[in-house]
Parts: structure tokens; sequence; C-alpha cells
């Protein structure tokens, strides 16, 4: 079959699934305390079972399957066999056996791990998983895997000790994973009759057509396999499949709705019939929060398919720790109505927990969609289970927990064990099920089983290790002898008992990330549609209509020459531009002298506040703003997004920074004197900026000059003058008088003349380095006082350049081809596009011919063809050009191009050395999981930014300070603690407090 784009399947009465993205804790708390608590016999039958069952889990704590073998293969210690496996963790991902040898030589040199960094968080985590959830008894406090690691290299000899990780990783695999095979995994099932089973392809998210349709081929061939094996099953044993949906398609999130709905529809509904003419059961795996409504939408529509009529066995898992979760619970439940279907659901808590609360940070969202206090999840979690229960049996309930608490309430509140199942992940939970299954005959539990190769093994084991390890999480503390039983039980009610102790009182909520020194900035996420079709709307309504950019000099709009300013986006004229000449550029600097001294004598905190009013102003206003940012530089809307928060971020952090920063400072010296270092302002600052962040770089230049007392002129890229002209109106409302700030719209001549004038007392700039260089030279040819140049060089931390080991090139390359030919290349006021134009005719132009250029030499990999690119605008096809050597790029290729070059594992060194000899260094990115060549790295290259394993786009403002060195800036950091000062005068005034004759002060000291 196939689904045209949009709604065309007819809907069935499904009503469409509509909650409020991340409502407050407070409010959901209230109601779930304002439940009628459990008769008193009730809750001491749930405290005699969840007793019993962690009795039993203590039991058989520390239990490992074939870890015995294992240890006496190799005669190792338990303890010795735990620190190896958090080793061969680590190995999973190793291409070479050079670099594994390196990896394991690594983690043995670094003996002081306890005292390292960030980087070694990973590699802690597992081992603390391991000695809190598996070993609690084994691996003593204090002691590290790897001191452990370091005795047994002694005691075994290197090579011993690799061959025992590689085991160690073997048996790590096959303790979460069922089989490496479908077939391995039936057989491995079958020993385990008194269990129902759910299968799982094990793997990322598909970021590849091809990846999805392995993924595909893979969930198909499964369920023929399981089908054919289950085939005299009982149906409510039948085993099942899981499904997720990332998984299978290469662009699974919001932005790309339509896609996902016409192509991954139809690939869901083929899986969901061919699980049905098996009659296996059907489960979509519950995945981030922000793919909920896409996914719900997407269900939706293949259940209401006719051809999945009169079949049971579809489910959906809803994840009690997000928010929506009841929602989502009736969402489904009239579903099934609607559908007069049985309808199964799979209620977990949820897997994605830290990432969920990292990314509503990031984004600056309003509030969390996930709890933020585990109790909050389990008081969530019963709130479910009873709708579920009550449900029955429209809906089949499958209960999947760990927790033996969980456990018992669920039997106390269903009133036994009929009509629903329980489920727990295989290599988890065996003691816990096992004894219930033997107390309570006709009790049911099913194990989620992942199956493939040990190389897909690392996500899901990195979350299963988490799991194990965390402090909040049951399996850890029900395996610590140490924790008292009666602690485990206590009631998530009395946890919270306040609807005001629902928030975990050490998170604070995404604006209050930087408190009590910033505000985070506002964001927005597009997977709420709601939040999202409300900016678009205001984007729509607030739009400029005839946006004009003039010289402003105080706060006079100056007449001269004009031309339109065309939109890269389809070349339309978009507003009208007049141009500073000369005359207008000597007005604007003999305006910024003479209002100098005025905003210089301003009180340090006045002009902090009038930057917080703008910062402020800049939210109020933000859809204009993007609707700028969007026609005239070509934004995404993500992007957009991204750059009013940070432009407002720059004003907020650098109010901060004058109140902390530029304040007086008493410095000591001896009695009747006294000592104090002060800041002024220099006086007239020219501020020249690049058309990639027209707002946010132009407005983090201006608002660091006038934060330090300077006057300000303004000199924007030709190419962007309309977002700068409305960022000037905006802080002159904000409160900076005109007097103090100037604008002057204008091509590289205006700029030189504003730089030559002797009257400028300093310039910041932004943009390339050759223009840099000239203002240098120009700077240097001046007579008078010497001024600060303040340069940040170029302003694009895009990877330009990949350098990759050889020996993953080919897959790493083939990877990001399939990724890229996915993307969307287009008009950026489309929410689905992901790569808009570049600024103009001539940037394209370039761009075209150094393309043809690396053409010619045959060094083009891929050329993005998906589809005709529009053809008014300045779009340039993404591509991968492949070059010997890294010294091979001189130039600056700025736009979407990704230039490769692949090394040898023995010539790092080499490669540093060709980077190095560029003489840029801007950002940054190194992906190892070996400490010591991340360190070998930085060490070897001055670059201003770096990022390890990790994106290397988006630095933050006060988080990560930018700007580069050698050809790429000279510093201080945009967005640092060292910035405002460079803006400001010194100034150090000493008093002799005993000028009246005497010492006052020390003659009054008591004796
Ligand atoms: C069969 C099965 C299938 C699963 N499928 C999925 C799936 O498709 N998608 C998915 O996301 N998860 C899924 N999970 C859930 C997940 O992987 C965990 O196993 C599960 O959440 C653990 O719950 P528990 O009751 O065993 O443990 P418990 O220890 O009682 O609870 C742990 C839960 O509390 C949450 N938590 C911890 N701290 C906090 C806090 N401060 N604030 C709020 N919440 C907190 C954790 O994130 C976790 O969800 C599945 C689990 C099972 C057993």
């Amino acid at each position: 079959m196939s689904l045209p784009r949009g709604h065309a399947i007819e809907r069935g009465e499904i009503p469409p699934f509509a909650a409020t993205y991340a409502p407050p804790d407070e409010a959901i708390a209230a109601r779930l305390l304002a439940e009628a608590p459990r008769a008193a016999d009730a809750e001491r039958r749930i405290d005699a079972r969840a007793a019993r069952l962690v009795e039993a889990i203590r039991a058989r704590a520390g239990g490992l399957g074939g870890v015995e073998d294992f240890l006496r293969e190799y005669s190792l210690s338990t303890k010795e066999g735990l620190a190896l496996m958090v080793l061969a963790e680590a190995l999973l991902r190793v291409p070479d056996a050079a670099t594994a040898d390196r990896l394991v030589e690594d983690k043995l040199a670094a003996a002081d791990w306890s005292h390292h960094d960030v980087q070694s968080t990973a590699f802690l985590v597992s081992a603390s998983a391991w000695a809190l959830g598996v070993g609690a008894r084994i691996i003593h406090p204090g002691e590290t895997p790897e001191h452990i690691l370091t005795s047994l290299a002694k005691r075994l000899g290197l090579p011993a000790l690799r061959a025992a990780t590689r085991q160690a990783m073997r048996l790590l695999g096959s303790h979460f994973v069922l089989g490496e095979t479908i077939e391995q995994a039936l057989a491995r099932a079958a020993a385990h009759g008194e269990f129902r089973y759910s299968f799982d392809m094990l793997g990322e998210a598909a970021r590849t057509a091809a990846d999805a349709e392995r993924y595909f081929g893979a969930y198909a061939t499964a369920i023929d396999a399981i089908g054919a094996h289950a085939a005299d099953r009982r149906s409510a044993d039948r085993p099942g499949i899981s499904v997720k949906l990332s998984a299978l398609h290469p662009r699974f999130e919001p932005i790309s709705r339509s896609r996902v709905l016409a192509e991954l529809g139809p690939k869901l509904l083929a899986l969901a019939r061919r699980a049905k003419a098996r009659d296996l059961q059907f489960t979509i795996d519950a995945e981030e929060a922000d793919r909920l409504e896409l996914s719900l939408e997407l269900i939706g529509l293949v259940l209401a398919d006719p051809s999945l009529a009169g079949w049971s066995g579809f489910g959906l898992a809803v994840q009690a720790y997000q928010k929506r979760a009841p929602a989502v619970i009736d969402w489904v439940i009239a579903a099934a109505q609607a559908l007069d279907r049985r309808l199964t659901v799979r209620l977990v808590k949820g897997a994605y927990w830290d990432s969920e609360i990292k990314r509503a940070q990031e984004r600056g969202l309003a509030d969390y969609p996930v709890f933020t206090r585990k109790a909050m999840t389990d008081l969530c979690y019963m709130d479910c289970m009873r709708r579920l229960i009550a449900a029955r049996p429209q809906v089949f309930p499958q209960f999947a927990t760990h927790n033996a608490l969980t456990v018992a309430s669920v039997i106390e509140e269903a009133g036994g064990v009929e009509g629903y199942e329980f489920q727990r992940l295989h290599g988890m939970g065996e003691a816990l099920y096992e004894t219930l299954l033997a107390e309570e005959t006709g009790a049911a539990c099913r194990v989620y089983a992942p199956v493939g190769s040990h190389r897909d093994l690392l996500a899901y084991l990195v979350r299963r290790l988490l799991e194990n390890g965390a402090n909040s999480s049951f399996v850890s503390v029900a395996a610590d002898p140490r924790v008292p039983i009666e602690s485990i039980l206590q009631r998530p009610r009395s946890r919270i008992a306040d609807a005001k102790a629902a928030r975990h009182p050490h998170i604070p909520l995404p604006a209050d990330l930087y408190a009590p020194v910033c505000r985070n900035s506002p964001g927005i996420e597009l997977g709420d549609r709601a939040a999202v079709r409300a900016l678009l709307a205001e984007i729509t309504a607030q739009a400029p209509k005839d946006p004009t950019a003039q010289p402003l000099v105080d706060g006079v709009a100056l007449e001269g020459r004009s031309r339109a300013v065309t939109s890269p986006i389809d070349g339309a004229a978009i507003g009208i531009v007049v141009e500073g000449d000369e005359a207008i550029a000597i007005a604007a600097m003999a305006a910024a002298a003479a209002g100098f001294p005025a905003w210089a004598a301003t009180p340090r905190e006045s002009r902090a506040a009038v930057l917080e009013q703008a910062a402020d102003a800049l939210e109020a206003r933000r859809a204009r703003l993007i609707a700028l940012l969007q026609r005239e530089a070509g934004k995404t809307l993500e992007d957009a997004i991204a750059e009013v928060r940070e432009a407002a971020d720059f004003c907020r952090y650098y109010a901060c920074e004058l109140r902390r920063a530029l304040k007086p400072r008493p410095m000591p010296g001896p009695t009747g004197e006294s000592n104090e270092l002060t800041y002024r302002g220099r006086g007239a600052f020219v501020c020249i900026s690049p058309w990639n962040f027209p707002l946010a770089i132009f407005l983090g230049q201006v608002s660091a000059a006038l934060a330090a007392g300077n006057s300000v002129i303004a000199k924007p890229a030709e190419q962007t003058p309309l977002v700068a002209a409305e960022a000037v109106r905006l802080l002159h409302a904000a409160g900076v008088p005109p007097s103090a700030l100037h604008l002057v719209p204008g091509n590289g001549r205006v700029g030189a003349l504003l730089v030559e004038d002797p009257r400028t007392a300093g310039v910041a700039f932004t943009g390339s380095t050759e223009t840099a260089a000239n203002i240098n030279r120009a700077l240097a040819a001046k007579s008078g006082p010497l001024v600060p140049l303040i340069s940040a060089g170029q302003r694009c931390s895009a990877l330009r350049l990949l350098c990759v080991q050889e020996d993953v090139a080919d897959a790493v390359l083939e990877m990001i081809e399939g990724a890229v030919f996915e993307l969307e290349v287009g008009d950026p006021r489309e929410l689905s596009t992901h790569i808009g134009p570049v600024i103009d005719a001539e940037a394209k132009t370039g761009l075209e011919q150094w393309v043809a250029r690396m053409h010619g030499q045959g060094r083009v990999r891929f050329r993005w063809d998906r589809l005709p690119l529009p053809t008014a605008g300045t779009y340039v096809a993404p591509t991968i050009v492949e070059l010997d050597r890294a010294s091979d790029l001189r130039e600056e290729v700025f736009g979407p191009v990704l230039h490769v070059v692949r090394w040898r594992a023995d010539e790092l060194d080499s490669l540093l050395e060709d980077i190095a000899a560029s003489g840029y260094g801007l950002t940054l990115g190194i992906h190892s999981r070996i400490e010591l060549t991340v360190a070998r790295i930085i060490a070897r290259l001055a670059v201003g930014n770096v990022y390890v394993n990790r994106n290397m786009i988006g630095a933050v403002v006060g988080t990560q300070p930018f700007g580069g060195s050698g050809l790429s800036g000279t510093g201080p950091k945009a967005g640092g603690p060292n910035y405002l000062p460079r803006f400001a005068l010194e100034q150090t005034v000493a008093v002799n407090t005993a000028a009246i004759g005497g010492n006052a002060s020390l003659l009054a000291e008591p004796e």
C-alpha cells in the first residue's frame, strides 16, 4: 500500500492527541495526591509481598549468568572480572587492533582516574554501575576498576588481559542480549518456557535510508521467524516484536512530519500486517518526548487502516516519567473504543530521563516534559496503571518494571493477576519474576529480549548500565543489603507528601540554569506542535512590512544613497537600506565622540539595567526578529530561534559582567592609603560585524562596548543591514541614549573610514582574516594613541574539514553521505528545511567555482541531488570533497561543503602538524574514547574552542566563551569573563588618606 502525504488514510474516530507539552509538576502532584489513599490492609499486603520479592532479589544479588565460568577460565577474582567488563564496554566500538591496544593501555595508565575531569565520567559511571548494581559487595569503597586493572595487568601481562577483555565483552553482550541472531534468541528463549517474549532488534536510530531499509528487513525477517516458531502457542502466550520508529526512518523528527507520515506510515503498516498475519504482539517502543506527538499521529494513521481490523496485537509503550503519560493512556483508550479493537499498552517509567533533562535545559524550555523527582514518576505510574486496569479488556495492560513495590502495588490495585501481564528486560529482574511466578499461579511475565550483534550493543548497554547503577534506581538499591527494606518500601505518595515538593530541589528550571547570575534565554521545542504553531502565527503576524535601515546619528535617520535589500531565499526585494558615505561616517564619529562622556558617566548599574531591558525586548520581539533573520539572512527556524536567544544571552551576560568584572577593586597596600583599580570607557568604539550571525554577533559586540562605557558606531555587514537597524532601534527603545549608539550601514569603504578616523578609540571586528589584517594595518598606520582591535576572526564553527581514521573512513563517509542525502535543502521558512541558501550570489558563485575546481581534480565524492534546487535564491548543493592532506585546504570555503582527509593510525602527529600549519584555530571537534589521544590533540593545537565527543556548533554565551587564535582572532573570547575589560580603560587611584596630617584609622585600632 502507499500512503499519500498528510492525512489520506481514513482516520476512523481516533481523536487527535493534544496535551500540554510540559505542564507544571505542582498541579499534577496536587491532582495525584488528592486521590483517596488505599486502605490500611491493602497497604499491609503490598508491604508483605514487596518485602518477599526484595528478599528474593537479595538472595540472588551479584549473580551474573556465566560470569563464574569466565572468571575460572582466566583465574580472575570477581572484582577483576567486573573491572574488565567496564573496560570491555569501552572497547565495543574500536575499529582496529592497534587502537584497541591503545585504549586498553590508556585505561590502565590512568591511575589517578578518580581525580580526572569530565571525559572519564562515562567510564566511571559504568564502573559505579557495576559496582553498585551488580557487585555491591565485591568492589569496596575507594577501589576503582582502573586500580584493579593495573594490578591485573602486572599479574597476567597485557596480551592475556586483552584476550580476557574481549571475552568479557562477549559475556557482557550475552547478559543483556538474548542472541546475536533471531534464531539464536528463539532457541535461548525456548529454554525458558515460563516467560513470554517480545524480541527487539538492537541498533541505534537510522541515519540513512539504507540503515532504515536494513532495520525494516531485520524486523520483517524476525517477525517471520518468530511467527514460525510460535505456531502452536495459545493467543495470550504468543511472542511479539518491539519496534523503534527511529530505526525505520532516517529523519524521524517533528520537522520532517509530512515525510515521516508518507514514508514511514506504509512501512509501519506493512510490518503490522505481517505481525497480524502471524498473530504476534506488535509493540511500538517509546522514544524521546519531542517525538511523542509525531509517533501518536503516525500510530493513529496506521491503526485506522482497515486491514488491521479485528487484530488485538497492536500496542505501544507509554512512559510514566512524561507528564503527558495519563493523556496518552486516555488517547489509547479512546482509539481502542473508536476502532472497537483491543490495543495493548506497555507501561514503562522511561529510559531517557537524563537526556530529556539536558535537552530541555539546552533548549531553554519553559518547563521539563518529564518529572524531576523519581517519586513523581512512580506516582504517575500508579495513576496510569489505574486508568489501564479500569479500561480492561478494551486495553491489555503490560506493566514493565523491575520494581518490587510497583509490582506489589499493581497486583493489589488490579485485585489479582488476571487480565494483564508484567514485563521485564532480559538480564534484569529474573529473581523478582521467578519468585512471583512461583507464588502466583496465573501471573504472566514477558521478557523484552534484545537481539543483535555486539557491535550494535553499545547504546542499549549504556542505558542498562546506567539503570543498574543509578542511585534512584530500584534495581540498584534492591541489590544493596545496606539499604533497609523499609526505606525501599516507602510509598511515592509519602515521599512527595506535598504538591510543593513535586520538583527536585537541585534541578533548576531551564530558565534558572545560570541563577542567580543570569537568566537562561527561553527557547522552543520543535516537537511541541502547539508552541510551534503559535510561534509561526506570530512570525507571520509580526513580520515587518517594509523594513528599512538608515544611518542613525544621534537618533536621526539620515538620507543618502539607497538600494533594495534582497533575500537570499528567492532574490525578492525585502526592504530598503540607505548606506552611509564619508560625510555620514564623519558625522557619526563626531556624534559618538560627543556622546561618549555622558554615557561613560552613566552609573554602571544603570548601564547594566539598560542591557537587561534590551534582552527582555529581544525576547518580546522574537517573532519579528525571526521573520527578519529568515528573510534577510536565510536562516532556518531553528537557527533563527537560537540566534535571538544568543543575542539576549549576550546582553544579559555583559550586564552581569559589568557588575562583576568592571567593578572597582580595592588593592592591597600600606596603611594610610587607599588604592583602587577602576574601569572606564575608552571612547568611541567602532563595531564591525558579519552576516552569518547578523543579530547575535552584532549585538554581542555592541552590547559589550556599551557595557564598558563606550559610545558605539555600529557598521553591520552589507548583506544584513535590516536586522542591524532593528537591533539598534530596539537598544534605543530599551534606554541606550541615541547619542551613545549610532548606526552606519555601508560597505567595506565606510568601515575603513570609521576605523581610520583619529577619534576611534577601539575596534571590535568579526569577519574574514583578510579584513582583520586590513583593519590592523589601518590602525597601526594612524598617529596618536594606539587603540585596541578585538577580533574574533571568522565566526563559523560548522565542520569544514573532517579528518577520519582510515580504518573507519569508508563506513563513516558512507553514513555521512547517506545522512546528507536525507536533508531538505530549500526555503528556510519551510519548517522541514535543514539547509537554506548561502548569503548572496557572490558567495554562491565562489562556492560553485571551488566545487568545479575540485570536480576537475576528481575530488568531489558526493553532491546532493535529491531534488532540483530552487532556481531563484542562492542555494548550493551540499557537497563532500576528499583531499589528500589537511594542508590542501587553504581557503575559507564558507558553505555546505565538507572536506575530508583520511589518516593512518600511525600518522596522527603529521596530521596535527598539517592542521596547525594552516594557521587557523577557531573550532576543533575530537571524537575519541582514548583520553591520552584527546589530551595530545588539545595540547598540540592552540584552537580557540575544542569540543570533545559532541557536536561543535552552538557555543553558549558564558558557557563556551567563543573566539579563535592565529588567523582566527585575537581574543579575548566573546561571551567570556575576559571580554569586557578589553573594551575598558584601567585606572588606578591611590589616595593618601593620611594627607590631613595623620593616620586616623591606624591610630584608632584597638590595643
Ligand atoms: C519490558 C520493558 C520495556 C521497556 N521499553 C521501554 C521503551 O520502549 N521506552 C522507554 O523509554 N523505556 C522503556 N523501558 C523502561 C526503562 O528502560 C526502565 O527499565 C524502566 O523505566 C525502569 O523502571 P523500574 O520500575 O524497573 O525501575 P525504578 O527504579 O522504580 O524506576 C526508574 C525510573 O525512574 C525514573 N527516574 C529516575 N530518577 C528520576 C527523577 N529524578 N525524576 C523522574 N524520574 C526519575 C527513571 O528514568 C526510570 O524511568 C522498558 C522497560 C521494560 C522492563
